[in-house]
């Protein structure tokens, strides 16, 4: 057929929606959707046609075209997906997932009136930071503590509200990027202080803190290097020698502690990690964290400190700009709650649950679910189980190899590349890893009804 007669034969807009299937289509989709897939998929036809690829156009296909973007259309966005990476605190996949009493409490406040901003027994207006303050101090020692969208923003105010019009004295080795685009240098020039970089990329000394100060600085602070470590010939100053420093000029002192460890990991067999508490006892006059790194719950910033600097931060004219909505906060008070009782936070809060998982449960679950996968998927793949390492991501714990054993799946009628594609395209997709001409899936940051989920698809997959 000539391009002329191909364009002629394309349906008309008008004529598909007279028909049944397409009709059934736009009861259950709104028809602006339906209508939208329709002009998208003819018009795709017609270029194709221009450019000579397309020979022949039959009216079935063009339905069954519009149905599959239909249904693309209807997919939420943002969504689900199993992280079978072994990567703990995935930055892309949404760092922590929640323990069970937060998620319930997220969806009592999305779905009710809350105490948001009311104290129900004076019957008078509330305060937003009381629900997580008092949390904060318990857990941490410290006199006041407030929490904000995220530590990106707890850092901007705890400049902005230190040190803005003044110098702030910071060491070239913690000159840091921390991944997603947060600077300390970018963010000390949004916040209006002035940064003064002191001593060298591996050593700084507090004799260099000491010759930067001038009657203009504002601020001594120290940043947790999170993703990044100097080793070998390195010095670094204590946050309490810079606390003596700061107590000598009437200096304050700030800490950007980073992942929010408010336990010591050591005793659940994993490296150590200053907590905030140790920081706040070191006598940092304001030490911000994350809330959704190792701290295990959704993203937020937590600024805790000394009573008058705190004050001033939640009076600051930024605070109004980085608050938390009432769901974030639901999440947060009760992830906070489970940490009264640090065994009950191992087991409830996900992030640490996977984090102090051992290698030998590990291993139990990996034989288990390459046994699963090789029963229901016959030969489409060789099964088997291998040693490896899990990460706790986020920028947290870059140095420690967490050892586990995942489940190493070689297809044998597609390429390796191919079948790690198809899972993530899956639905709920399954994002792996790939190593050499296997995918591996890591049990760590599975759930049992996740395995269950991957075995259904890896089966899907093998009978495609
Ligand atoms: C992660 C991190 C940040 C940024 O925190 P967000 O919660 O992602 O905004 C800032 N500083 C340090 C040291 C970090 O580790």
């Amino acid at each position: 057929m000539d391009t002329q007669s191909l364009l002629r034969s394309l349906p008309k807009v008008d004529k598909l929606l007279e028909r049944a299937d397409i009709a059934a289509l736009a009861e259950t989709h709104p028809r602006s959707v339906v209508t939208d897939a329709i002009r998208e998929t003819v018009d795709a036809l017609r270029a194709d046609i221009l450019s000579g690829v397309l020979h022949e156009v039959g009216e079935d296909a063009v339905v069954s075209a519009v149905i599959t973007l239909v249904e693309r259309k209807g997919v939420r966005s943002l969504r689900r997906v199993i992280n079978a990476t072994g990567i703990v605190v995935h930055t892309n996949l949404g760092r922590s997932r929640l323990a069970p009493s937060a998620v319930d409490a997220v969806a009592e406040v999305a779905g009710s009136y809350s105490t948001l901003e009311y104290d129900v027994e004076s019957g008078e207006r509330g305060s937003r930071h009381s629900h997580v303050e008092e949390l904060i101090c318990k857990l941490t020692g410290a006199e006041a503590a407030m929490a904000v969208n995220n530590n990106a923003s707890a850092v901007l105010i705890g400049l902005a509200g230190l040190a803005r019009g003044k110098e702030a004295i910071v060491s070239r080795g913690q000159l840091v990027e921390i991944g997603g685009s947060f600077r300390v240098p970018d963010v000390m020039r949004e916040s209006g202080a002035t940064m003064v970089e002191v001593g060298t990329t591996n050593k700084t000394h507090l004799s260099d803190y000491e010759k930067a100060l001038t009657p203009a600085t504002g601020l001594l602070l120290k940043v947790h290097t999170s993703n990044y470590r100097v080793v070998g010939f390195t010095e670094e100053v204590t946050l309490g020698d810079l606390v003596s420093l700061g107590g000598q000029h009437g200096i304050p002192v700030m800490e950007d502690q980073g992942s929010g460890v408010l336990v010591d990991l050591r005793k659940w067999g994993l490296p150590y990690e200053p907590t905030v508490g140790e920081s706040i006892a070191a006598g940092a006059d304001a030490v911000t964290c994350s809330g959704d790194k190792l701290l295990g719950g959704p993203q937020a910033g937590i600024i805790a400190g000394k009573w008058h600097v705190i004050a001033a931060l939640k009076k600051h004219p930024l605070a109004r700009a980085i608050r938390l909505d009432k769901m974030t906060l639901a999440a947060l008070e009760a992830t906070l709650r489970l940490y009264l009782d640090e065994e009950r936070a191992k087991r409830e809060i996900p992030t640490l649950a996977m984090l102090s998982a051992s290698k030998e449960a590990m291993a139990g679950r990996a034989v288990r679910l390459a046994d699963e996968i090789a029963r229901a998927c016959g030969d489409a793949y060789l099964v088997g189980t291998a040693e490896d390492v899990s990460r706790a991501g986020g920028g947290s714990l870059p140095m420690a190899d967490i050892p586990t054993v995942v489940v190493a799946v070689m297809p044998q009628r597609m390429s390796v590349t191919e079948l790690e594609a198809r899972l993530r395209c899956a639905e709920p997709p399954i994002v792996a890893r790939i190593n050499a001409d296997r995918v591996l899936l890591d049990p760590r940051t599975l759930t049992l009804g996740e395995e269950a989920e991957i075995v259904a698809a890896l089966a899907a997959l093998a009978g495609s």
